[in-house]
């Protein structure tokens, strides 16, 4: 038997809890799937998290994020200059906005948690880079899920690619580690140093998810209605997410479809 806990005291995944939590992100893809599929111009970030409560119903998981810290819906739904914790409502989705969805469920005590940015109709190309970059900067990251290679070296992939490409990212925002709580130890830090850190384990489950601002700076602020964290600049903003696996034989994202 393989030890139960990783390097930092992180716990190792046994192959029965990893059924769960694919459940779980299978749920969490299937949430993404019907969604992208219903974003249009004239639909309501509401109408978005009935869909995304229809699924989890369907599929007989409970929301990570309905209740949490008193969070009122089953996805964030974050506009054009809103980060994350967008709360869903009667905001009516336009031409050329960017939405990004952030979502979870959990099956049988096991969590998931995704999130993807996508244009509404036709977008500018500049915001479909900056989709773009958000997508590579995770791709990146999870090429790093790998036994040896440390959070630095996850950080410091995302960063690298964010910066290259001229924008910026909150630092009091990260991902995290996930399993029986949807917020487990550690940090994973958008940001890094090569090398540094703590190294990762086969079995250790984490979230990863780099924000960025299109702006190239790095500030946000917190709207009146305690959740939603927006830009300071006014600029877009981008966020993906996956639950990843340092699985024996390489990364394994658990909540891709
Ligand atoms: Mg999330
Ligand atoms: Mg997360």
């Amino acid at each position: 038997m393989a030890r139960r806990f990783g390097r930092g005291g992180i716990p190792r995944r046994t192959p029965e809890e990893l059924r769960h939590m694919r459940a779980a992100g299978k749920v969490v893809a299937e949430m993404h799937a019907v969604i992208r599929d219903a974003v249009r111009p004239g639909i309501t970030t509401a109408a978005l998290d009935r869909l995304g409560r229809d699924v989890i119903e369907r599929r007989r998981a409970t929301s990570n994020f309905f209740g949490y810290h008193g969070f009122p819906a089953v996805i964030c739904a974050s506009v054009n200059d809103e980060v994350v914790h967008g709360i869903p409502g009667s905001r009516v989705l336009e031409e050329g906005d960017l939405i990004s969805v952030d979502c979870g469920a959990i099956v049988n005590g096991w969590h998931g948690d995704a999130a993807f940015t996508m244009g509404v109709g036709t977008i500018t190309a500049e915001a479909q880079r900056l989709i773009d970059t958000a997508d590579a900067a995770l791709a990146a990251a999870v090429q790093q899920m790998r036994s040896g290679r440390t959070l630095g070296d996850l950080g410091s992939a995302i960063e690298v690619v964010v910066a290259k490409a001229g924008y910026g990212s909150p630092r009091d925002f990260c991902g995290h580690g996930i399993g029986r709580a949807m917020h487990e130890d550690p940090d994973v830090e958008n940001r890094g140093r090569a090398g540094k850190g703590l190294a990762l384990d086969s079995g250790m489950v984490l979230a990863i998810e780099p924000m960025l601002i299109a702006g190239g700076r790095d500030g946000v602020r917190l709207l009146d209605d305690g959740w939603t964290v927006v830009t300071a600049d006014g600029s877009l903003a981008a966020h993906a997410e996956h639950t990843v696996l340092v699985g024996e034989h390489g990364p394994e994202i658990l909540t891709r479809g």
